[in-house]
């Protein structure tokens, strides 16, 4: 029985396979796990990098849709492992490719041509409905950028699974609430009402991210009182009234740069998972920065990579079975991701 440390055995892992191992880590994972890892990053700034990269083994420290969209980019023969494949993102399951399909071909019916946009928190079936549907994908760093160029494709654009996302980039666009409609989910029902159907430009999926819902602009009002002078930083998947409430918003790249470029002795509270928000606050400690969580919001999902997991998968990874895709769902994946990048470049 070895009595090795899971980072050693990580470590012994990294020496014994070199540059035949890469290890990505999103921002949301722990420290523990991130110390690892040889690139971090967002969900765009690493899938930019995936198709870049030449080791025979990636192995991708985040959720399920992350290790999927890196094997749709992923070169012939090369092996995408996520270490617990039970690490979901319940707001990407609240959109079946199925229901997306069978919507979009609803709403086609009825003499819309709608376009959908999904954000890249979701299946990869769903990313390939949308290679398929003329579609792409977006990112909450490029989601106005996207969202502007599906507009431009169609008569109106199907996003999501985010409703918060995709609200909060309509406002940014100033997309009117009549052009915006829900969709809805029940079988017994059309999926959007169709008396309003005719002016909407924006049809909105009905999932959102659970952690950052927990946020409410009483959260903020709450630290505005607690902290004087502090500025406010939240991701567009809180609500309206959050971003709103805010002084900034936007992905966790954008919050990385938010706290970055705050003069020192800045106070600042952030509004997104918990794990970056205390690696900003230790990162910029000696420049007098106070960096605070707003709330602790902790996706319980992207918690299940841990230091020993990762160990476990290191230790066997030649018998690990790798992420796998249908031949025909990483192509229709790879065109609606390849659109999104090279719209992106
Ligand atoms: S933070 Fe939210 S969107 Fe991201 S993986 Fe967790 S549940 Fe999914």
């Amino acid at each position: 029985m070895t009595t090795q440390t899971p980072s050693e055995r990580i470590e012994a892992a990294r020496a014994r396979y070199g540059d035949r191992l890469a290890i990505l880590g999103h921002h949301y994972q722990n420290d523990a796990v991130i110390h690892h890892t040889d690139i971090q990053g967002d969900s765009l700034e690493l899938a930019r990098r995936i198709p870049g990269l030449t080791a025979e083994h990636v192995v991708f420290c985040g959720v399920y849709f992350m290790a999927e969209s890196a094997a749709a980019l992923a070169r012939p023969g090369q092996k995408i492992h996520l270490p617990h494949a039970d690490a979901t993102c319940p707001m990407a399951d609240t959109a079946p490719a199925q229901k997306v399909e069978a919507v979009l071909d609803e709403l086609r019916e009825q003499g819309r041509l709608v376009v959908p946009l999904a954000y890249v928190n979701s299946s990869a079936e769903v990313k390939a409905v949308c290679g398929l549907y003329g579609g792409s994908v977006c990112t909450s760093a490029n989601a106005r950028v996207m969202l502007e160029w599906a507009l431009a494709q169609g008569d109106a654009v199907l996003f999501l699974p985010d409703r918060h996302l995709g609200e909060n980039t309509a406002n940014q666009l100033g997309l009117s609430s009549g052009e915006r409609l829900r969709v809805r989910l029940r079988q017994d029902e059309p999926s959007v009402d169709y008396k309003k159907l005719p002016y909407a430009r924006l049809l909105l999926w009905p999932g959102s991210c659970a952690i950052h819902h927990m946020l409410k602009k009483q959260d903020i009002e709450a630290v505005r009182r607690q902290i004087p002078g502090v500025r406010v930083v939240v991701h567009p998947e809180c609500s309206q009234s959050v971003v709103r409430a805010a002084d900034s918003a936007g992905s966790t790249s954008h919050i990385i740069r938010y706290c970055a470029q705050a003069p020192a002795g800045s106070k600042i509270a952030v509004g997104t998972e918990v794990n970056l928000v205390l690696r900003l606050a230790e990162r910029h400690k000696a420049e007098g920065k106070t960096i605070v969580p707003i709330k602790t919001m902790r996706c319980t999902n992207m918690a299940k990579t841990t230091e020993l997991r990762l160990a476990e998968l290191l230790d066997n990874l030649e018998d690990a079975a790798p992420m796998t895709l249908a031949d025909d769902v990483a192509e229709h994946a790879r065109v609606a991701l390849t659109r999104m990048l090279d719209i992106c470049s």
